[in-house]
């Protein structure tokens, strides 16, 4: 079998070995720069504590993985998870709001969970100080984890299945021969190895650097501290002594102070995010030593007592029975950050052979461990990854200065309330579209995605919201959904469904796929027949091997040889990559992907009236016989070079137009002259996302992922199954023999006027079935419409409700799409 190496010897690395050996793979080495009893990394002094829920379903169905493998690791009848239960408490009413939104989480994931009242909170848990207290969420499954037991045991298991562990060896290289790994290097000479994955928690960003990977990880310390000893607490009657198990509270989060507590035995550990980020480099800490202990360890600074005032401060009025303690002892932890809080999974685009499981919580650990473990022996993991894919950043995502910046504002926000749509406040304009002078100019409302500036409406459009047709006019909103909202966006979807509009389309990912070996790699990678003739679009699926979706892509051919493809993110960029550089190796025949976003601007003109403009500026073809539907022409339009792709993400007449950066502002210019005359507005995201859910129209990575297969999705008519292969084909063959058991539904909300914005559960007879995916007010069907997965015996017309801050929503299952069926007005 494969050999592979393992570097780390923490929760993530042996719960891995434990993974892969559950799968029946046997060659594996597991090399620790530490000794085993205590590496020395996060895992060793980490207090444990596991709170399931998450807004990423991925997240909390890890944690609920990582609490059910704790509870059966156990040894003289103690497993390796006290379930407390987890409680978190509110003290302002906007936590208790957010609480009530992380109930919904919950309740979208399976996690059973309860909002309880102020008194509940006390009986629950009668340290609390009943004058703070407005209500909490209590967990019932959570608790504490006991990570360095857990480990202990793992190792010891895997120990006995044939796992070898290396430990006081540092790894200080990888050795590489055409492109692939083939082992590691140690001062103790050479291990041999086909797959390697770095385990190495905050030391990632070393490892990474030795395939010459970025790893975009941050080290932070984080404050810990525990008190003497509290007076109600000493006698009571403990399961055991074991760390982890001296505790019979539940664990306990008080966020509006940045703060989290513990039992140890009758003491107290408190955990603090509140002080300044203290960024550290893993290289600064030297290489482990022989000796570790539970002060002495390269994760264990010293403790910097100035940091912890307020938490003291806090703490004890949270918990008043903390003002006969005081500290006696604490440290400052060091642990992983990233640019988005997710943890940094799975294959590196750049050596073959290469894995990375890093910036994972203990709480994450089994869960991420079985991920990945599933990767390898399967190929795919049965858990969606695109929230940990370590291929997920933009190139300028990656570079030390944003990879520091963010993960530091990460530390600072870790307990704030978010909204979803809250954009970054730094680093911001770091990609910007050529259109960008002329969107400000318009007052545009930016939010930013992959670093991308993108206009959400435009206040000059202000001017026109009172010509707005009665039956066009926009609903209130409460004060949640009002945030990065602004009524101006109904203006704009009445445009571009009335008159003409443009969108800047230039933040969507563009890539060429050119060479002798371009068709036949597409053919191969996507779910439709694309060797159709040069100047045809064809919307089309990337699938895994079990037919997952991995991507949903507009393939077009320009020319024989080449191709351009219209996909989601970085992560389809390095599939690409990596399917070409293997078609050329084995098919021998040339093929090449280049990533033209950025060197590219891209302009969707959209609305009934699109074809007069676009007529005014150019002399080629735009009727329906020069350019049909889903074709693709190169033109002129007001003398500059376009790319002209017969196609819209919102349902109307019109074309997305494309040109070389350099043009981008002329052609601006060029078509908001022209259509002056046809009532042009610019307009914004909010807008589009609008048009493009009552027209049926699925995101990729909301709507659907790598958990759902085209039947499910609803987009069977992107699946060829008459073509002869493709990656999935094998699959999709059983799966259209299935009945599927969930299935993505359109809903429309009763009252016509409550908005959610997606991910809230979703009830039938009383009982969460599923989940909203994407939401939005349908400005065209006068109503507010989402997208959920719910069980596949739903039917249209079925009633349903949505929670939304612990209110539910009457919603009812309805026809997909809502809007023009026929796609009358496309083909106008
Ligand atoms: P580690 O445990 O750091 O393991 C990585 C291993 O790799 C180390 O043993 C290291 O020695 C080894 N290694 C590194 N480089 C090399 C090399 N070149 N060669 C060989 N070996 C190498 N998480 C929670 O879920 N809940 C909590 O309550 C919680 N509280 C925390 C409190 C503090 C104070 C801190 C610091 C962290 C806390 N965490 C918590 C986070 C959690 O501890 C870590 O995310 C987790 O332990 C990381 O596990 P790991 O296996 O990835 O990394």
């Amino acid at each position: 079998s494969q050999r592979v190496v393992i570097i780390g010897a923490g929760i993530v690395g042996t719960n891995l070995a434990d993974e892969l050996v559950q799968r029946g793979w046997r060659n594996i080495t597991v090399v620790e720069q530490g000794p085993l009893q205590m590496p020395g990394g996060s895992t060793s002094h980490a207090p444990g504590l596991v709170f399931q829920t998450n807004p990423s379903k991925t997240m909390t169905k890890f944690a609920q993985y990582t609490v059910e493998k704790l509870l059966s690791i156990s040894q003289d009848g103690q497993s390796c998870f006290n379930q407390v239960g987890g409680l978190e408490v509110a003290t302002t009413p906007e936590r208790m709001e957010e609480l009530k939104r992380k109930h919904g989480y919950a309740s979208s994931w399976g996690v059973d969970a309860r909002i309880i009242t102020a008194e509940e909170c006390i009986q629950l848990y009668p340290l609390l100080n009943p004058e703070l207290i407005l209500g909490g969420l209590h967990i019932p499954s959570d608790g504490l984890a006991l990570a360095a037991r857990a480990t202990q045991l793992l190792i010891e298991r895997t120990s006995a299945a044939g796992v070898t562990y290396i430990p006081s060896t540092p790894v200080t290289g990888i050795e590489r021969a055409q492109g692939r790994v083939t082992g590691v290097t140690t001062p103790n000479g050479n291990i041999p190895a086909d797959i390697i994955i770095s385990c190495a928690g905050f030391w990632g960003v070393e490892i990474g650097a030795m395939v010459g990977l970025q790893v975009p990880l941050l080290p932070l310390a984080h404050q810990y501290a525990k008190t003497t000893a509290v007076h109600s607490l000493k006698g009571r009657e403990l399961n055991s002594n074991i760390n982890g198990m001296n505790a019979t509270l539940p664990i306990l989060r008080h966020q509006d102070q940045d703060l989290y507590y513990r039992e140890h035995g009758d003491q107290y550990g408190i955990g603090y995010y509140g002080h300044r980020p203290m960024p550290i480099r893993a290289s600064d800490l030297g290489v482990t030593g022989k000796h570790v202990d539970e002060k002495n360890m390269p994760s264990r600074l010293n403790f910097t007592p100035k940091d912890f005032e307020t938490a003291w401060n806090e703490s004890q009025k949270l918990l008043p029975v903390l003002r006969q303690t005081h500290i006696a002892d604490g440290f400052n932890g060091i642990f992983s950050f990233t640019p988005d809080g997710g943890p940094i999974v799975g294959r590196a685009p750049n050596v073959e052979g290469f894995y990375v499981a890093e910036a994972v919580w203990v709480t994450h650990s089994a869960g991420v461990a079985r991920a990945v473990a599933e990767l390898l022996t399967t190929g795919r993991s049965e858990t969606d990854l695109a929230d940990c894919e370590l291929s997920r950043f933009e190139e300028i995502q990656l570079s030390k200065e944003y990879v520091s910046e963010t993960s530091q504002q990460n530390f600072v926000e870790v307990y704030d309330i978010i909204h979803p749509l809250a954009p970054k406040i730094s680093p911001r304009n770091l990609r910007l579209s050529p259109f960008n002078t002329r969107q400000r100019e318009l007052g545009a409302y930016f939010l930013e995605v992959g670093g991308w500036e993108r206009p959400f409406w435009y206040e000059a459009n202000k001017d026109l919201l009172p010509y707005l047709p009665a039956n066009w006019q926009p609903v209130e909103r409460d004060a949640w959904t009002a945030q990065h909202y602004s009524p101006i966006s109904a203006v704009e979807a009445w445009k571009t469904r009335n008159a003409v509009a443009v969108y800047d389309m230039t933040a969507f990912h563009r890539f060429e796929v050119f060479g002798p070996g371009a068709q036949d790699l597409l053919q191969r990678l996507t779910t439709s027949d694309i060797t159709k003739s040069p100047g045809t679009i064809t919307y089309t699926l990337l699938l895994d091997e079990q037919g997952g979706i991995k991507s949903d892509v507009f393939v077009s051919r320009l020319e024989k040889d080449v191709y351009q493809v219209g996909a989601n993110t970085a992560v389809d960029l390095h599939y690409l990559n990596r399917e070409a550089l293997l078609h050329r190796k084995h098919s021998k025949q040339y093929v090449q992907i280049r990533d033209i976003t950025g060197a590219t601007c891209c302009m969707g003109l959209w609305g009934p009236r699109s074809r007069e403009v676009i007529d005014s500026l150019s002399t080629d073809d735009f009727s329906n016989k020069g350019l049909p539907y889903f074709h693709v022409i190169k033109a002129t339009v007001a003398g500059i070079p376009v790319l002209a792709f017969r196609k819209s993400y919102v349902g109307e007449l019109g074309w997305e137009i494309q040109t070389s950066a350099e043009y981008g502002q002329r052609l601006w210019d060029s078509i908001m002259q022209s259509g002056k005359l046809h009532g042009i507005v610019a307009a914004g995201r909010a807008a589009l996302n609008s048009l493009r859910i009552e027209k049926g129209y699925r995101t990729y990575g909301s709507d659907m992922t790598t958990e759902h297969s085209p039947f499910e999705a609803g987009i069977a008519y992107a699946v060829d199954m008459n073509k002869e292969d493709f990656v999935g084909k094998a699959a999709l063959q059983r799966l259209i023999k299935q009945t599927p058991s969930k299935r993505l539904h359109c809903l429309t909300i009763d009252d016509g006027q409550s908005v959610v914005l997606g991910k809230e559960p979703v009830f039938l007879d009383n009982k969460a079935v599923g989940y909203v995916t994407t939401a939005a007010f349908g400005f065209t069907v006068r109503k507010p419409v989402a997208f959920a997965w719910l069980p596949a015996r739903v039917r249209e017309g079925q009633a349903v409700e949505i929670e939304y801050f612990g209110c539910r929503i009457r919603a009812t299952v309805s026809s997909d799409p809502l809007f023009d069926v026929s796609n009358s007005r496309l083909l106008a």
